[in-house]
C-alpha cells in the first residue's frame, strides 16, 4: 500500500463551534488547502454509536452498538481490518473503546494500554487510554498535544498508512460547561492551536487528513438525539481528491468506504454507502 491518511476526531464538537472556533482550521479552508462539509452522524448520536458506525461504515441498528454502556467485539469488517488485507499498516491513539470494539474485548489495563503486533488482523500500532474514573469534576482526559505527538511518533517510526486519533477533550468540556459559554470558546481555540502545526507536518509526511467529530452537542451540553445540534459536526479534508458542493451533508456511514477507497484498500460489501471523495 502507497497511500496514507489520517483520521482526526475531535470528540463531541457542533458544527457551529467548529465553523465559529477553530481558526486555524477555517484558515486552511479559506486559503484552499481545505475542504469544509457538513458530517451527520448516526442514531443515537452517542460516542460508542458513533465510533462504530464511523468506522464499519454500518448503522448502530446493524452493528449492535446501541450506546457507551453496551461496547463489544463487533463482527463486521471495519477500516483497520481492510487496511491490513491489503498490506497497509495501521495504528490508533484513542480511547480504549476503539481497542474493544475493533481487536479485543474486554479491554486489559496492562496488555492493551500499548501494543506493537505487526502480525495484527486489525490494529498494529495502539496507544490507548481508558479515562477510568471520568465524571463531571474530573474529566480525566490526557493533553490533546501529547495525543497529537504520539500519533505522529507512531507515523515516523512505523510508517503508518492508516492512524487513527480520537480525544474525548471537548467532548468532556461540554458536557461540563456547556457549549456557549468562554470556557468552551477557550477550549475549542486552544484544541485548533494545538493541533495546527501538526497538519503541515502531517502533509509534508504524505498524509491526506480529515478532522471532525462524532456527534456534536446542544446548548445544554447533550448528544444522542436527532437535534442538528447533537447530530451535525464539520469534516474538514485535505488532499488532493475531489468532493461534492459545499452544501453538500456527508453521511456518517460514507467514512469508512471513502478512506479505504483513498487507500486503494478493498471496501467490503457491508459497507454500502457512497465514498464521498474521488
Ligand atoms: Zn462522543
Amino acid at each position: 500500500m502507497q497511500n496514507k491518511l489520517l483520521l482526526i476526531i475531535l470528540d463531541g464538537v457542533p458544527h457551529r463551534n467548529w465553523r465559529r472556533l477553530f481558526g486555524n482550521l477555517e484558515g486552511w479552508v479559506q486559503s484552499g488547502e481545505a475542504r469544509v462539509w457538513t458530517h451527520r452522524a448516526v442514531l443515537p448520536s452517542i460516542s460508542a454509536s458513533c465510533y462504530a458506525s464511523i468506522h464499519t461504515g454500518v448503522s448502530p441498528q446493524v452493528h449492535g452498538c446501541t450506546g457507551n454502556g453496551n461496547v463489544f467485539r463487533l463482527s463486521q469488517p471495519d477500516i483497520f481490518s481492510q487496511v491490513r488485507a491489503a498490506n497497509g499498516v495501521t495504528g490508533a491513539v484513542a480511547h480504549s473503546f476503539w481497542s474493544e470494539f475493533f481487536n479485543r474485548h474486554p479491554f486489559d489495563y496492562v496488555r492493551d494500554i500499548e501494543y506493537d503486533e505487526p502480525e495484527s488482523d486489525t490494529i498494529n500500532h495502539g496507544r490507548f487510554h481508558t479515562m477510568t474514573g471520568y465524571g463531571h469534576d474530573n474529566q480525566m482526559t490526557p493533553s490533546d498535544v501529547d495525543l497529537f505527538a504520539t500519533l505522529t511518533n507512531l507515523c515516523l517510526r512505523f510508517g503508518l498508512n492508516y492512524g487513527l486519533l480520537h480525544t474525548c477533550t471537548l467532548d468532556s468540556m461540554g458536557h461540563r460547561f456547556f457549549h456557549d459559554c468562554t470556557q468552551m470558546d477557550h477550549a475549542c481555540f486552544v484544541m485548533d492551536e494545538m493541533l495546527a502545526p501538526f497538519i503541515p507536518k502531517w502533509r509534508a509526511a504524505g498524509y491526506e487528513v480529515i478532522v471532525t467529530a462524532d456527534h456534536g452537542q446542544d446548548a445544554r451540553g447533550h448528544h444522542g438525539g436527532r437535534d442538528p445540534l447533537q447530530q451535525e459536526s464539520a469534516l474538514y479534508y485535505f488532499g488532493p481528491a475531489s468532493g461534492p458542493s459545499e452544501d453538500t451533508v456527508i453521511d456518517q456511514l460514507q467514512l469508512a468506504p471513502t478512506i479505504l477507497s483513498r487507500l486503494g484498500a478493498p471496501v467490503p460489501d457491508t459497507m454500502q454507502a457512497r465514498p464521498f471523495l474521488t
